[in-house]
């Protein structure tokens, strides 16, 4: 049996969480908030670590220029920012892509003699400044990890920045923040999270303890889609979605993700589609190559017995609720398969996909 597990970050979670731990945002006397354009201010999440700030007499700037899916350049600056005002320690609000872009600020804010692409050479590093992490949506688990997904600069490529600093220090799960979250990315992020412990729960690097996470996380969003689907997600749901969606990022942290991850990035880039759905797109044929395996068969049964359900409802119901409806021509996929078709992700499952494999499901689901 392996229960190796490792996930150095203090997690506090419940309503009004920041405010009443105020305390431990005192990590120095100077820091940087990292946020996406509105949906810190929108949620609340802002007002509650200024307010708490504030009452610590922590000195801070505002850094709210990361978009969704952050580019590599996005992140160099806000670490240029953050050096200039000789910030101590980064805080990031959001979705994935403040919370991934933060990791980053924190890296380069350590770093700031370097250029943007020596990030990704992690053992030339300094440590990162320390890191506090606040989830605006219920998908990523960003802040149970320490990857930070960053997009390349003119590549439409997504490269992983996974330094060992990158672990937040505190991970503030506040339920409530999700309540501005729209419908769209409701069911994006939570079919993201679902995915996260899906691909981890299936993966060869799983141990005993990843698993627990997966399969918890797995059934509190599986049971939590007519919920979502039908508009009106109780604060229940929310902090069922919020904490499942942490368990994903737990799982995560000790296997990584799978195919559905690395075909997904491509419809994001080219066809604009959230994360998750594009993710859960791909789950149908993920579910249908690992059956071709007899540990994958023998795990497919595991997973949907857990959810108390058929393995080919799964296989059929994800990929619906994603909503993915686009047509791709011979010339995108062959684009797409180029692309992507080193990423590890590939052999982390039972069944491995070749290259072949990779443009026969993009042909088979948008042709
Ligand atoms: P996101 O890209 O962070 O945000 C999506 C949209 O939702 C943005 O428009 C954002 O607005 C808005 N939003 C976020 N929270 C909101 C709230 N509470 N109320 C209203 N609007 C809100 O979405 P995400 O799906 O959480 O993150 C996706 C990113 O994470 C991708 O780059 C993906 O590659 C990465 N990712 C990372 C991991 C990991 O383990 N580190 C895992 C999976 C995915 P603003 O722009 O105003 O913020
Ligand atoms: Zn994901």
């Amino acid at each position: 049996m392996n229960i190796n597990f490792y996930m150095p970050t203090k997690v506090i979670s419940g309503e009004n969480c920041i405010i009443e731990n105020k305390e431990l945002l005192y990590l120095g006397k100077r820091c940087i908030i990292v946020t996406g354009a509105s949906s810190a201010v929108k949620c609340g999440a802002l007002d509650d670590v200024i307010d708490a700030l504030s009452d610590m007499k922590i000195d801070y700037i505002i850094y709210d220029k990361v978009k969704e899916n952050p580019l590599l350049s996005c992140a160099y600056d806000g670490g240029i920012a953050a050096a200039a005002f000789d910030a101590e320690f980064v805080i990031g609000i959001g979705g994935g892509s403040p919370m991934d872009c933060a990791k980053a600020i924190a890296a380069f804010a350590a770093n700031s003699t370097i250029s943007p692409e020596k990030l990704f050479d992690v053992a030339s590093l300094a440590p990162s400044l320390p890191l506090v992490l606040v989830p605006t949506t219920s998908g990523t688990g960003s802040e149970a990890n320490p990857y930070s997904v960053l997009s390349l600069d003119g590549e439409d490529k997504k490269q992983t920045f996974n330094s060992p600093y990158s672990y937040p220090k505190y991970a503030f799960l506040d339920p409530k923040y999700t309540y501005s979250l729209s419908p769209y990315y409701t069911m994006s992020t939570a079919l993201d999270a679902f995915c996260h412990c899906f691909e981890s729960f299936m993966s060869p690097k799983s141990t005993e303890v990843s698993r627990l996470f997966a399969l918890a996380g797995a059934k509190d969003i599986w049971n939590s889609f007519d919920e979502i689907e039908g508009g009106e997600v109780s604060f229940d749901a929310r902090a069922k979605l919020m904490y499942a969606s942490f368990f994903g990022g737990v799982a995560i942290n000790t296997t990584g993700t799978a195919f559905p991850h690395p075909l997904g990035y491509n419809l994001t880039f080219n066809n604009d589609i959230a994360h998750g759905r594009a993710c859960g797109a791909f789950i149908g044929e993920y579910i249908e190559y690992q059956k071709k395996d007899s540990i994958g068969s023998k795990l497919l049964a595991e997973f949907a017995a857990c959810l108390e359900c058929d393995i080919d409802t799964i296989a059929c119901r994800i990929p619906a609720l994603s909503k993915v409806d686009i047509r791709l021509s011979d010339d995108e996929i062959e684009m797409f398969t180029e692309k992507i078709k080193s990423a590890g992700n590939h052999a982390n499952a039972p069944y491995k996909i070749s290259t072949e494999e990779i443009k026969e499901i993009y042909k088979k689901l948008f042709k």
